[in-house]
């Protein structure tokens, strides 16, 4: 790994497979997806606007994904 992959992680978007760079300051975040039937996880990575976008038009969840991690 070299130093510029830290400066600029970036990995597929699970929704629209283009990049996003999930440093800081990034368009990327990160979902845990885990299950009250027993252990294991994965982690989704998405854009904040595809993951906003995909959400259901009632949901109240886009905003806070545009926010999370973000000063306010
Ligand atoms: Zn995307």
């Amino acid at each position: 790994m070299r130093s510029e992959d830290l400066a600029c992680f970036q990995r597929k978007c699970d929704f629209c497979g283009t990049l996003t760079v999930l440093s800081p300051g990034g368009d990327g975040v990160v979902m845990d997806v885990r299950s009250a039937d027993g252990p294991g996880s994965t982690v989704i990575v998405s854009h904040r606007e595809c993951l906003a976008t995909q959400l259901h038009p009632h949901s109240l969840e886009p905003p806070r994904v545009r926010l999370v991690g973000r000063k306010q």
